[in-house]
């Protein structure tokens, strides 16, 4: 299988009087799939994110993009393979959609250059699979949520990169829009590193899933491997019961309230070890 990111021995840490945020990560996401970072707040999901799009510059180990060095490539050829989608995407404020879309083509461009035929065809393009044709002149500040993440993805498609990574990109949004950010951008065929929130997300649209927990890769596998209710509970320290889902064929999570595992007998033996 083709490796498109490969991250080796990675270890960052913002200030030295600090444990590492992520210590000796090391994974790797193959050509055209769908691969989920998880794990609880503060794990080290953003950083590792971060260090791949050169936000933040590791401090050990290595990260390659198509076996080439990504500290050895230009920030231009960086953003010609990878497009990046945020959590909290703050947008320069007054500009309108298609102006926000038509960044995604400046890393194939130079300063000044004006935007071609090409150009427009695929901003047109981006606007028209992310739903947002219509609201190509409205301006960014006056969407709600869920259009602004959908434009910002618009952008990420401009760019062409063949490479998507994605941090939590449908926080904030209600269940209608984060399945639909999800179905999009699982129909563009692209790689896909996304950190995932919700674990039940993650088992719906994840090819493979890396679980961080203080900083270092805990469990790795696909979602039926990796959520069963004692790795869940060894990683969230929550109680919860699995089962393939009759119609989507995946694991579903369902959790358990403490209460309800004290009153009900169904649940005498607590899931999960380590009780
Ligand atoms: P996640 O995305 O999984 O919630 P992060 O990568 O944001 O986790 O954080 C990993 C660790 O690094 C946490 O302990 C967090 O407090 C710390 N951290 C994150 N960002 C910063 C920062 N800008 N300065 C100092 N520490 C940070
Ligand atoms: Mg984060």
């Amino acid at each position: 299988m083709n490796v498109r990111i490969k991250i080796d021995g990675l270890t960052y840490s913002y200030s030295y009087d600090e444990n590492d945020a992520v210590h000796d990560v090391s994974f790797e996401v193959n050509e055209g799939e769908f691969v989920g970072l998880i794990g609880p707040n503060g794990s080290g999901k953003s950083t590792v994110l971060k260090n791949i799009y050169r936000a933040l510059t590791p401090d050990k180990g290595a990260i390659f993009l198509d076996g080439e060095n990504l500290l050895k490539m230009s920030h231009r050829k960086t953003a010609l393979k990878q497009a990046v989608v945020g959590q909290e995407n703050d947008v320069p404020f007054n500009f309108v959609v298609e102006e926000i879309v038509a960044m995604g083509r400046s890393p194939h461009k130079k300063l000044f250059d004006i935007d071609t035929a090409y150009d427009k065809q695929v901003i047109r393009h981006a606007l028209e699979h992310m739903g947002m044709a219509d609201m190509a002149k409205r301006n960014y500040q006056s969407l709600s949520g869920g259009e602004k993440q959908r434009v910002i993805i618009a952008r990420a498609i401009a760019q062409e990169s063949s490479i998507f990574l994605l941090d939590e990109p449908t926080n904030h949004l209600d269940i209608s829009y984060q399945m639909q950010i999800f179905d999009l951008i699982k129909r563009l065929k692209v790689t896909v590193l996304s950190a995932i929130h919700d674990l039940n997300m993650a088992s719906l649209y994840c090819d493979r899933i890396y679980v961080l927990k203080d900083g270092k890769i805990v469990l790795s596998g696909t979602p039926e491997e990796v959520f069963t209710p004692e790795n869940i509970f060894n990683v969230y320290g929550v109680r919860c019961s699995v089962e393939k889902h009759p119609i989507t064929g995946k694991i579903s999570i369902t959790f358990l309230p403490e209460e309800i595992i004290k009153t009900h007998s169904v649940v005498d033996k607590p899931l999960g070890g380590n009780a």
